[in-house]
């Protein structure tokens, strides 16, 4: 092969290579790898460095701070990107937000000292507010016509008020502990977010045909969670009752068991629901019931 042959093979790689950036570590980095692991993503992140390639799909991915990854998604340097909304949010990045991974719940929160008799939005007229989220604060402050001094800072933007640097605080809440340990309450919810999966606007056409394969798995595995594979042996009368209960994707399978009226029954069920149904179908004289988990679920 020559070197210009070599060459040219080497760009028509990287050209259809989808390039994926995830939060390096931190909150979002394991369950960003498990993601890709259980759509059957191979990245060995054991040497982590900056960039690291699936050794059985064409992607390759980029471990950056959360804060950059919006930019590098919007000016194309990533084709996609796992991050939380707040950070879209906040950099109002240009960038498509294409599935909800349903991780990393937060909300971005006004939170005030807990000895504060709160009345309403009015309080904060006036007073100042630390934050890492100026331009979300902003935004609703101005939304609500409260007109407050936003501090931008960094980190350990909770420990604001004991230390005088500000009235009130604006940041991210999940559990509220940490609030709680600073003498602090939360009185506005103002923006609910979890990870996101972020494409590029302009993704070549080479590269979307990668992206598409990448929803697709990601969809059979949020469709699956929450879900059980329940089946059982009835009595062959009792079907009716039992479809009643099963509420299946398209209707439930059943097959005839060597046993002469009795059949095995089986379907999909949601997980919160399970012990109901399974309860019911007891009553109706289901036997050998069997819960199973659910890997992927392909419509
Ligand atoms: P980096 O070093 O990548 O800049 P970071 O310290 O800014 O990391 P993390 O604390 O790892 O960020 O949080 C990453 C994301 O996890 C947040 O932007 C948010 O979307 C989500 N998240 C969920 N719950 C929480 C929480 N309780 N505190 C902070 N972030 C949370
Ligand atoms: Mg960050």
């Amino acid at each position: 092969m020559t070197s210009a042959c070599r060459t040219r093979q080497a760009g028509f790689l990287f050209m259809n290579m989808l390039r994926v950036a995830i939060q390096s570590k931190g909150r979002l980095n394991e369950e960003s790898l498990k993601l890709l692991k259980d759509a059957g993503i191979e990245v060995d992140d054991t040497k982590r460095k900056f960039i690291g390639k699936a050794s059985n799909f064409p992607l390759e991915l980029l471990y950056l701070r959360d804060d950059d990854i919006p930019g590098v998604v919007a000016d194309g340097s990533a084709d996609m990107g796992i991050v939380g909304y707040n950070e879209i949010a906040e950099t109002g990045a240009d960038v498509n937000v294409v599935r909800k991974l349903g991780f990393g719940r937060c909300r971005l929160s006004l939170a005030i000292p807990k000895t504060v008799d709160y009345q309403g939005l009015q309080w904060f007229e006036g007073k100042s507010i630390a934050t890492s989220y100026p331009n979300v604060l902003r935004g609703f402050l101005n939304e609500k016509g409260i007109s407050a001094e936003i501090r931008q800072i960094m980190g350990s933007v909770e420990i604001a008020p004991a230390a005088g640097i500000a009235d009130a605080i604006f940041d991210i809440v999940s559990s509220g502990g940490t609030l709680v340990s600073n003498g602090l309450k939360e009185v506005e919810s103002v923006l609910e977010s979890e990870a996101v999966l972020i494409s590029r606007k302009d993704l070549p056409e080479d590269r979307l045909e990668i992206m598409d394969s990448v929803l697709f798995r990601i969809d059979a595995i949020q469709e699956s969670r929450g879900k059980k594979y329940v089946l059982m042996n009835i009595p062959t009368a009792k079907l009716p009752d039992a479809m009643a209960l099963l509420p299946s994707m398209r209707s439930p399978t059943v097959m005839p068991l060597a046993l002469e009226g009795w059949s095995s029954l089986h379907s999909v069920v949601d997980d919160a629901s399970i012990w109901q149904t399974v309860e019911g179908l007891k009553r109706i004289g289901a036997e050998g019931i069997l819960i199973l988990n659910v890997d992927k679920i392909i419509d």
